[in-house]
């Protein structure tokens, strides 16, 4: 079973309130916590016990589609959500390898925030800052639902959650607002360690 993660920081961020926060990842992380654990057992059934359903199996309609089709919709929802938490917490204050590394890619580190946000306003799910291990480098992609758009081989290092649960009730339709305060309430010693980890990894 996947044991849910805390959330990595105290709360009272910047703008994102507690509420937020608490439904956020007290009752929608835990959820696709919760669901991930749910498909993982009905597989494992159909694994071992039901080769029927094995036989069965038919890409418009069958349960082992139907299951493997949540799965990767709860699975993504839940890590989607461990980096997005990850990213928060902190300051805003750019540190380490990273700051530096997204300078030097992006021309400047203001140049990258721009672009960054301006992701966060055309996508309707993520934008992911990654570290892309077929070009070794950072990128930036975007996703409009946790298993759509997302690039494998990527290794997610900051996180954005741009759907409306995530800032509906603390700014209502200004999603712009939310968008500038994920950055002011960016944690970059935790980014920037993810980021020491993955980057030596190229495909
Ligand atoms: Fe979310």
């Amino acid at each position: 079973m996947y044991q849910p993660q805390l959330l990595p920081f105290k709360k009272g961020l910047k703008g994102i309130s507690d509420k937020t926060v608490s439904i956020h990842h007290d009752k929608l992380y835990i959820g696709y916590v919760n669901k991930r654990n749910e498909i993982h057992n009905k597989l494992s059934e159909i694994e071992h016990n039901d080769p029927g359903k094995l036989d069965a199996a038919n890409q418009t309609f069958s349960e082992l589609r139907a299951l493997k089709d949540g799965e990767t919709f709860a699975v993504n929802g839940v890590y989607l959500h461990e980096y997005y938490f990850n990213s928060l917490g902190g300051t805003g204050t750019p540190v380490g390898s990273l700051a530096t590394d997204l300078a030097k890619v992006y021309g400047s580190l203001d140049n990258f925030t721009r672009y960054f946000k301006a992701c966060g306003m055309s996508a309707r799910g993520w934008v992911v800052l990654g570290w892309d291990t077929h070009l070794g480098e950072l990128r930036v992609y975007t996703g409009d639902a946790h298993n759509q758009g997302g690039v494998w081989g990527c290794i997610p290092i900051i996180v954005l959650d741009v759907y409306e649960h995530a800032y509906f009730i603390d700014y209502g339709a200004d999603r712009k607002a939310y968008v500038e305060d994920f950055m002011v309430n960016l944690n970059w010693d935790a980014v920037n360690e993810v980021y020491e980890k993955v980057k030596a990894f190229n495909r």
